[in-house]
């Protein structure tokens, strides 16, 4: 049997810690405010942004879609992400992908303030989370392993292999168990041999984009398998990278697409935007102290 770890409970759970701690912050005068940059027509992105920004509002937390249409250009998304960096009311920011064509993300990652990269988009958060200082991880690696504690995986001595590196999820997911003393293996596109690296994991994360790309050859029998990808057929119907009717009856466990991994990022970008805006909220109050009693402050 193939037990299936869902995301919902999990979820749920995240976002009324989410919303006690912002109703708190709310009481004190700072609502926290997350801001989703957008630049596409597409509507399967268009259609995930809504859902983050009505997940947002239940939870008590302000969202702003900043939406720059297909055509913005590096130097609009750039002075958007500078200027929500400066905007003291804005305690989140996330740059959604797919960009337009042309656009460069890496120099645009780099325009959002560490402090509100609540998703760990900039590389600055990606080498403070490798190096274990105080970042946001991005969602996506951090719903895994959320996953995995709230299904009380053992993670400690047992081997996990990551498909894929991307620095959004396969990286630092990869980081992530690794500090959770997992033995990590990472495979891509340029592994020889795909089965032999997943087949030996008792812990299997599946982030490469690629529909069904995983099934029974690769699983050791009981393996934990967490299926990370979403692409959206023209019908709308959301695919994970695991043929979950293959893998059935040999993996021991198994995300649902959709309905595990996704819904817990969700929650975690609402969670973060909250520890955000109670970092910068503790913040301010310093400096204004330090103001008053003739202290330099940081600004
Ligand atoms: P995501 O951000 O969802 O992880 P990306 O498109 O950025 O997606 O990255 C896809 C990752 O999947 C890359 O690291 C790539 O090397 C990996 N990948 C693609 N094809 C294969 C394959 N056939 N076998 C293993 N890994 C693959």
């Amino acid at each position: 049997m193939t037990r299936s770890l869902g995301g919902s409970e999990l979820a749920a759970t995240i976002r009324h810690d989410a919303s006690v701690a912002a109703a708190a912050l709310t009481e004190m005068g700072i609502q926290p405010k997350l801001a989703v940059v957008l630049a596409t027509a597409d509507e399967s992105t268009a259609w995930y942004v809504r859902s983050i920004a009505g997940a947002a509002k239940r939870t008590g937390i302000l969202c702003d879609v900043v939406d720059l249409g297909p055509d913005a250009t590096t130097e609009q998304i750039h002075s958007t992400l500078v200027d929500l960096g400066h905007d003291p009311d804005v305690h989140g920011v996330i740059l959604q992908t797919p960009l337009p064509k042309g656009t460069d993300l890496d120099i645009l990652r780099e325009a959002i303030t560490p402090d509100k990269d609540i998703d760990g988009a900039n590389p600055v958060s990606l080498g403070r989370l490798i190096a274990h200082l105080p970042a946001f991880a991005p969602a996506t690696a951090q719903a895994v392993l959320a996953l995995l504690d709230f299904h009380d995986v053992d993670l400690p001595g047992k081997t996990a292999t990551v498909v894929g590196r991307s620095t959004v999820v396969g990286i630092p997911a990869a980081h992530l168990l690794v500090q959770r003393d997992a033995t990590v293996t990472v495979c891509h596109r340029h592994t020889a041999d795909l089965i032999a690296g997943v087949r030996s994991a008792d812990i299997v994360v599946v982030a490469a984009g690629i529909p069904g790309l995983i099934t029974a050859e690769h699983i050791a029998d009981g393996a934990i398998v967490i299926d990370v990808g979403t692409t959206a057929t023209d019908d709308g119907e959301l695919l994970g990278d695991v043929d979950a009717a293959s893998v059935a009856g040999r993996a021991g466990a198994l995300t649902p697409v959709p309905g595990g991994v996704g819904p817990v990022t969700t929650a975690l970008l609402l969670n973060h935007t909250v520890d955000a805006a109670t970092t910068q909220s503790a913040r301010r109050r310093a400096e204004k102290t330090m103001k008053l009693v003739g202290l330099p402050g940081n600004d």
